[in-house]
């Protein structure tokens, strides 16, 4: 799994969305957690990926209506088997966390990258999908070293009040201590 020039990782899967734009600047320095599942609970449907290509079918289950004109994308999902998926390249503008402020700077979307993983807020997280988020972000670190491991935050963190992803089933702990092994990434 390398990053190419363009931003994009060999290795994993490819699923071009959209719903991106430019970067106001170069800088990535955040690294913003989500989840999601789409119907909600319900996993490997494929309709997360249909959702950020602009093709979810709004007839295809009652929760659909309401969310299928919306343009979001996320720069990757981690599904529940640990396999991930690029939306976005690195080097653009993802449409995942909306109005959002870190640290007294808002619009987060045009400084930081968005991880998807595939879940809900109350239900565990699979170990692959620990395995593959930490070695994602290990690599990540790498190539962004203005992320920093404190720079690291849940989609509840930077809109509070509004989201409440990645939830309180989401280990932090798990991932700090496997961004602090050494060595390198699995
Ligand atoms: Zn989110």
């Amino acid at each position: 799994m390398l990053l190419d020039s363009n931003g994009w990782f060999d290795g994993i899967r490819h699923c071009p969305s959209p719903n991106f734009n430019a970067r106001p600047s170069a800088e990535i320095s955040l690294l913003v957690i989500h989840n999601i599942s789409l119907p909600p609970g319900q996993f490997g449907t494929g309709q997360v990926q249909a959702l950020f290509e602009n093709r979810l079918d709004p007839t295809a289950h009652p929760y659909f209506a309401g969310i299928a004109d919306l343009r979001v994308s996320a720069h990757f999902l981690i599904e529940r088997d640990g396999g991930i998926v690029q939306f976005v390249s690195c080097r653009d503008r993802a449409w995942h966390a909306g109005q959002s402020c870190f640290e007294g700077r808002e619009n987060c979307n045009d400084f930081s990258l968005g991880i998807e993983l595939e879940g809900t807020d109350t239900l565990p997280y699979s170990d692959a999908q620990y395995t593959a988020l930490i070695g994602l972000s290990r690599r990540l670190l790498r190539a962004y070293p203005a992320i920093g491991a404190n720079r690291i935050r849940g989609h509840s963190d930077i809109a509070p009040g509004r989201k409440t992803d990645p939830g309180p089933a989401f280990d932090w702990p798990r991932l700090l201590e496997g961004l602090r092994e050494r060595g390198e990434p699995s």
